[in-house]
């Protein structure tokens, strides 16, 4: 039996960042990760492959809308065939390099999935038994199935079907209002199918405020997507032209069919088979792997980093618990645990909606003082200039010094404008040294300016 100084289960975002800073700090390490290809769902089935199609529906969408721009582009369509051959080539470069990246050398890849026969020894598929005095699981998540009336019985897409369709389908109706089922919902209709969305809460993408989910409603439906929040589903039937769903809706029963159905209700963390028990690791009601905020489980030994413990499926979080990880197994010293007042989150439906710090649901629950202002993107030269009018900037801040709390943005290219927060939030700026900052002119960043001289008045006022 082998034995190593740290083994991952798992090469995707979190485990692969481990076992580099694990290798880096001279340790011997073993990755065991028994997908082919490799590469993880951040490159395989998730961000990069979705961001590619999204971005091309993003294209054909202002080329559809060229009349406002005072062009000419006659029947812009998808060629699904092309842009799937696109985004395969794309993804298989970055698959190849992270292979790459596995295969380096700097630690032995077992192509094998593992499995805990005590808490310090795994057995890999082929039967090869390796032990570790420090092992991370960071097994990831995949789609699940909610028990809603007929889920099971019918034919239905996930996230993966979607991102691999080579022909436009001619209605999807899309059950769920998260990230995935907004994202992909808006890139369905946009490539030019019929689009019914179902969502169970009172608003799509309900982490967020009612306020920001407004926005994207509002385009959703001005695109045509037929969007019913608040419903329950009372039965899903299928036949050979396809999906039927009954549900309830503000007090009415509808039905409601279309051709193909995409489940976008969630993901379930992948811990069936692992052998947990074996290792004595426990898991949280929701069914996670429980851990502390150095990413200990109950096995103080055995570490969890990304979606198999959450609390967020986000890759940046998934590769810093993993860094973490590694350098409080190995007693790096100084480290801090992964600061949740940063929180950054991007749905990158169009309007895209990003936040950063604390939510206003947040302050308010806390009991927290705070000035608030906002500032609307059709009052604001360049989105004016670009037709990119949905939403606004609100910003947050702590009301003696100004200094920031957090933000949101909703709007054309909220993911890349809720950067210009990250920094002076990492470094507990206030709304005073952001203005001291240079704001090019015409840019969509300068919008930012506007709240924080709002609050900046406010803080002065104070006194
Ligand atoms: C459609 C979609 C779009 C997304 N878009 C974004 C986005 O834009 N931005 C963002 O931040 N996040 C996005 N996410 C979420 C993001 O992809 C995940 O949070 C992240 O990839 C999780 O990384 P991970 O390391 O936890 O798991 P993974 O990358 O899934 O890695 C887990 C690895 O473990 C392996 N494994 C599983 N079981 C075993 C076993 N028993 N033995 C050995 N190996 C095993 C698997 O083969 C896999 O390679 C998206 C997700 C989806 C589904």
């Amino acid at each position: 039996m082998k034995s190593y100084d740290f083994l991952v289960i798992g090469g995707g975002s979190a485990g692969f960042n481990a076992a580099r800073v694990a290798a880096g700090l001279g340790k011997r390490v073993a990755v065991a990760d028994g997908a082919n290809p490799l590469g993880g769902l951040c490159i395989l089935r998730g961000c990069m492959p979705s961001k590619t199609l999204l971005y091309a529906a993003e294209v054909l969408h202002l080329a559809q809308a060229a009349k406002k721009f005072g062009l000419k582009i006659p029947r812009a369509t998808a060629d699904m065939r092309a842009m799937h051959a696109r985004k395969k080539k794309i993804i298989a470069e970055f698959a190849r390099h992270r292979a790459q990246q596995l295969t380096s050398g700097h630690y032995d890849l077992f192509r094998q999935h593992a499995r805990f026969v005590d808490a310090h020894t795994v057995e890999l598929t082929g039967g090869t038994r390796l032990a570790a005095d420090k092992i991370l699981i960071a097994t990831g998540s995949r789609a699940s199935t909610p028990p809603v009336p007929g889920l099971a019985d019918v034919p239905c897409w996930t996230s993966d079907d979607v991102l691999d369709l080579d022909f436009v389908p001619e209605s999807v109706m899309v059950l769920g209002g998260g990230i995935v089922a907004c994202e992909l919902g808006q890139y369905l209709r946009r490539i030019g199918a019929r689009v019914i969305l179902l969502q169970r809460s009172a608003h799509i993408l309900r982490d967020h405020s009612p306020e920001a989910s407004a926005v994207v409603q509002q385009a959703f439906r001005d695109e045509g997507i037929e969007l019913f929040a608040g419903t329950k589903i009372l039965k899903l039937t299928s036949d050979r032209r396809g999906i039927t769903a009954v549900f309830a809706h503000a007090g009415k029963t509808f039905t409601r069919r279309a051709r193909h159905l995409f489940n976008a209700l969630g993901r379930e963390p992948v811990t069936a088979g692992l052998g947990l028990d074996a290792a004595g690791v426990r898991l949280t009601r929701t069914g996670r792997v429980a851990t502390n905020r150095w990413q200990q489980t109950s096995q103080p030994h055995i570490y969890a980093g990304g979606d198999v413990c959450g609390p967020d499926d986000i890759v940046h979080l998934a590769v810093a618990q993993g860094e973490l990880v590694a350098r409080h197994a190995f007693g790096v010293k100084g480290l801090k645990p992964i600061d949740d007042t940063l929180l950054l989150n991007v749905v990158f439906t169009n309007p895209q909606l990003a936040t950063i710090g604390r939510l206003e649901s947040q302050l308010k629950k806390k009991g927290a003082a705070y000035l608030t202002a906002s500032y609307p993107f059709n009052d604001h030269g360049k989105s004016i200039l670009m037709e990119a009018n949905y939403g606004y900037v609100k910003v947050f801040a702590e009301p003696k010094r100004g200094r920031l709390l957090g933000a949101e943005i909703v709007g054309k290219d909220a993911g890349e404008l809720i950067h210009c927060f990250s920094t002076p939030l990492a470094m507990r700026a206030t709304v005073f040294d952001l203005l001291r900052a240079p704001w090019y002119h015409p840019t969509l960043a300068e919008i930012i300016t506007y709240p924080l001289e709002e609050i900046a008045e406010k803080v002065k006022g104070a006194f």
